[in-house]
């Protein structure tokens, strides 16, 4: 399978697909079902399909790959990246640093395998501060089943990491790539941009789920988001300074190829893929 990729500025962005995921627009909030169907082209009972991209940056002598994918987790579909990695050339071993837009399971659970050992071993893990002190704190009493089941899950994707994790705060930076907090989905749910010659490339996690509603209605929101409120606020920002700023953007769940650009349209944004 041929993987796509993106040139921007002096900066080459492999994409590598760890499969197809299985969602559903039961999970849209604040859009009307027959229009939120429209907009993807149609649904088999409201099932759809969405990728899971991750994506590849060789730079300065470091191969750097942003999230993880899902591992074999979720949904058989998933847990291709290693695969795809090896068919782009790099053997997981060669990996480096591994650039986290957040630690949800479908971007970390492929940090490791069944027995908990990395996929990656010598890589690092980079992660915005604010992320991973919220999933690997202790439960709280009042936190949801949903946060309790991911902060035991966190627990296993990054212990064998757990000497290589470097943990990026405000104003910091790793090997150019500038953490921007879009809080919401998560409450560290970070984009990074990366200044690249005369351009600049942003991964950006996942500040749409699904891409053919929420670029060009960035209210629309998902049960996926912990707090939907904080995650519109931080979608309609990060669009805007996508466009703004002409950052080509890679992101998680947007549809094949995953990369392009951001573009005003009225008052709201649309998608031009690149490529
Ligand atoms: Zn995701």
């Amino acid at each position: 399978m041929t993987q796509p990729s993106m040139r921007v500025g002096n900066v080459e962005v492999e994409g590598l697909s760890d499969g197809i995921l299985k969602t559903s627009l039961d999970l849209v909030i604040g859009m009307d079902r027959a229009e939120a169907d429209r907009l993807v082209g149609g649904t088999e009972n409201g099932s759809l399909y969405i990728p899971v991209n991750n994506f590849l940056i060789r730079r300065d002598g470091k191969i750097i790959l942003i999230d993880a994918g899902a591992g074999n987790t979720m949904q058989p579909t998933l847990g291709k990246l290693p695969d795809n990695l090896r068919a782009a050339g790099v053997e997981p071993a060669a990996v480096t640093h591994i650039v986290m837009t957040h630690l949800h399971p479908d971007h970390a659970n492929g940090l490791v395998d069944d027995a908990g050992d990395p996929h990656y071993p010598h890589a690092e893990i980079v992660v915005y501060q604010t992320e991973a002190d919220f999933w690997l704190q202790p439960d709280v009493e009042n936190d949801e089943d949903r946060v309790k089941k991911n902060r035991a899950r966190t627990a296993i994707n990054l212990r064998p990491y757990r000497d290589r994790i470097r943990r990026v705060r405000d104003g910091e930076e790793f090997s150019g790539f500038t953490p921007v907090l879009a809080p919401g989905h998560t409450p560290g749910h970070t984009c990074w941009v990366l200044a690249a010659g005369s351009a600049g490339f942003m991964a950006f996690g996942d500040v749409v789920h699904l891409s053919a509603i929420q670029i060009s209605h960035p209210d629309t929101a998902l049960t996926y988001d912990l707090d939907k409120d904080q995650a519109i606020k931080s979608r309609r920002r990060i669009l805007d300074m996508a466009a703004s700023e002409r950052l080509a953007i890679a992101g998680a769940h947007v549809n094949a190829p995953g990369f392009g650009y951001v573009v005003r349209k009225g008052p709201s944004f649309a998608f031009e893929p690149a490529g």
